[in-house]
């Protein structure tokens, strides 16, 4: 039983995991796949946000290209060139103004005459944009952007890289980002001046916000690696001023930097950040400013995106389990019933084909299955018997007593063994060994009656036959002495059932000197005298008398229903027989008594009736009573 659960278990294990293997191996897989996945939206969306900040800041200088353009090609400076009067400066001033508060992206706008001196300012912040007065205006012909004025060329527009915005040669604090946008101004074929616009890259910045997520705009570093923007007031342009320095990407980021060196744009993990990049030339007028651009993700911002996957990943994985499971159970219970019912046919039809005959009836005893051995032995077939009760099989041996035996004994303990004479379809006896069983439901009432039984009539024809063997003389062909015993204690048994004992006879029987016989015809012919006597002896008595050769030429006849004066004339008459048909004149002596006590008793008497016919000169018969036998004890 034990085994039995040890073994549906282990099938059940086996089944589930051949059937979750290749799942768990998909499902594994997905479990990678969304890590990857997660990454690679993060990197998607990141590179997506980046290229759309690059294009605005292109949209933004494209912008600013044709403004400064429009401004430096503008009548009013022109005029205010040509004819510096107090009024075209003003005007122009104001026009400035007006620019600079408007389009916003202007830190400052500038008039730089040849000599490097200021002639016109505008300065503009976020929250205010000023004229700077004359007194203020600076010389900037020692500016390193100056010097580089004087190298372009008739109309070439340049750009003075991003540098720091300055103050009287100072650096103003808080660093601020310039980007310096330089036309040489020529009027009537002669150069006069620079028109000098500084770009505010902070408030172009802020424009970079993809769907105004102002919180994680991307960090713009120059080529050496150095911040030139960033959300959060990382110190700027650390290859200008040396205490900046240590801000740099290759020290920051290495392995960023390393791959920043080799493409154009990627993603790198550094611990648990996620660093996407791409590369940008920026163009004003055919001037380049290579850019960098990086955003910085979180490991933990995939997370989000991680779990809803995992979670339909774990649903998915959830019900496909609950699945394999039911289809595991449902095979291993099918196959564990199959394997049962499997060995109980097997077992079935065994016993069906086995060498007992089988008769199976319903619970009404009516016969619904026999086998071939119940055909070979009884003669009938199944379609001959279904549907009929068993005792048609009778052959009117047993009494009602047999019958109701076997019935209660089925149905207390289930089950009844023995010998039964039945008789076959040709009407012969046939003698069974058989045994009943019945099977009860789980309520236990009966459904069926399972008869097995071995047909042992050759058996019992041997049996009776060697019995009879043993119980039989051969030379007489009557019953022997041990035959005799049996009967006298049968008959004494069956006498004694009766008030004062059922009548009934015992007779002793002994040829007279025979010895002489032997003596002078020879012993073949002695045995032939007591064959001769023997069949004048059983010709002569009743059917229900026995008669038994008990010693060499002595019989002893059991007369059952037989009184004693009965008994002795039916002695005496045989007695007169035997002398008759004899060939030599041969006489016979009796003792007759009654059976009623002991055995032995009897016999005692009746040999005491013999030896006393004996005595008195043989051939006669003497009778010995029980009342006279106290002389015997
Ligand atoms: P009695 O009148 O006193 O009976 O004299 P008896 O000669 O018959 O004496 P008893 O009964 O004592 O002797 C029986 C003899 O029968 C002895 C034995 O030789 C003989 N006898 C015994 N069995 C057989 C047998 O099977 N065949 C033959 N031929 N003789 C037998
Ligand atoms: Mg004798
Ligand atoms: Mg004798």
């Amino acid at each position: 039983m034990l085994f039995s659960r040890y073994k549906v278990v282990l099938q059940f294990l086996i089944t589930f995991s051949a059937l979750a293997c290749v799942p768990t191996l998909y499902f594994y897989n997905e479990y990678g796949k969304i890590t990857n996945e997660a990454l690679l939206t993060v990197e998607k969306s990141n590179l997506h946000k980046l290229e759309y900040s690059k294009t605005e800041l292109q949209v933004s200088l494209d912008r600013i290209d044709t403004s400064v353009h429009f401004l430096a090609q503008n009548g009013l400076l022109h005029q205010a060139i040509l004819n510096p009067t107090n009024e075209n400066i003003s005007a122009l001033s104001d026009f400035w103004l007006l620019v600079a508060r408007t389009q916003k992206f202007y830190s400052s706008l500038r008039f730089i005459g040849m000599d490097g001196m200021e002639t016109i300012r505008i300065n503009s912040s976020e929250r205010v944009s000023e004229i700077v007065d004359k007194e203020r205006l600076q010389n900037k012909a020692d500016s390193q952007y100056f010097n580089y004025a004087q190298s372009l060329k008739t109309n070439q527009i340049g750009t003075f890289g991003v540098d720091f915005e300055t103050d009287q040669l100072e650096i103003i604090v808080p660093h601020r980002p310039a980007y310096r946008i330089i036309l040489p101004v020529e009027l009537q074929g002669e150069r006069k001046g620079y028109f000098v616009a500084n770009v505010n890259l902070k408030r172009l910045y802020k424009d970079l916000a993809y769907k105004r997520e102002t919180e994680n705009l991307p960090s713009i570093f120059n080529q050496e690696g150095y911040f030139v923007l960033s959300n959060d007031n990382t110190p700027i342009l650390g290859n200008l001023l040396e205490e900046n320095s240590a801000h740099s990407i290759a020290k920051l980021y290495p392995s960023l930097w390393n791959k920043i060196q080799k493409s154009h744009s990627g993603t790198v993990k550094e611990g648990q950040v996620w660093l996407s990049f791409t590369t940008s030339e920026l163009n004003l007028d055919g001037s380049k400013l290579s850019l960098i651009f990086l955003l910085k993700s979180d490991l933990s911002d995939l997370q989000p995106v991680k779990n809803e996957d995992y979670n339909e990943l774990f649903i998915q994985a959830f019900f496909i389990l609950i699945i394999i499971f039911l289809i595991s159970f449902t095979f291993v219970a099918w196959n564990y019933n199959h394997e049962k019912n499997s060995v109980a046919s097997k077992i079935a039809r065994a016993a069906m084909n086995g060498m007992s005959a089988m008769v199976i009836t319903d619970h009404n005893n009516r016969i619904i299955q026999v086998n071939e051995q119940f055909t070979k032995s009884s003669g009938y077939t199944l379609d001959e018997v279904k549907g009929k009760q068993p005792s048609m099989f009778s052959s009117g041996n047993h009494g009602h007593e047999f019958y109701t035996t076997m019935w209660d004994s089925l149905e207390s303990d289930g089950i009844w063994e023995g010998e039964v004479i039945n008789k076959r379809r040709d009407g012969s006896l046939i003698t069974e060994l058989l045994r009943i069983q019945t099977v009860r439901n789980k309520q236990g009432i009966v459904q069926f009656f399972v008869a097995s039984f071995i047909d042992i009539s050759h058996r019992k024809e041997l049996e009776d036959r060697l019995r009879e063997l043993s119980e039989k003389d051969p030379l007489s062909g009557l019953w022997n002495r041990r035959k005799f015993d049996a009967e006298m204690t049968a008959e004494t048994q069956r006498v004694k059932r009766y008030p004062d004992c059922e009548k009934a006879s015992l007779a002793l029987l002994d040829i007279d000197h025979f010895k002489r016989i032997n003596d002078k015809y020879g012993h073949d012919a002695g045995d032939k005298v007591i064959t001769n006597v023997a069949t004048t002896i059983s010709s002569q008595l009743r059917e229900t008398d026995m008669v038994a050769r008990i010693g060499g030429e002595e019989f002893a006849i059991i007369m059952p229903h037989t009184g004693i004066q009965e008994a002795e004339n039916v002695i005496n008459r045989l007695r007169i027989s035997i002398n008759i048909q004899s060939e030599y004149d041969i006489t016979a002596s009796a003792g007759v008594t009654e059976i009623c006590d002991k055995p032995s008793d009897s016999y005692k008497r009746a040999d005491i009736a013999l030896y006393e016919s004996k005595t008195l000169g043989r051939n006669q018969v003497n009778v010995m009573l029980i009342s006279e036998s106290t002389s015997i004890a």
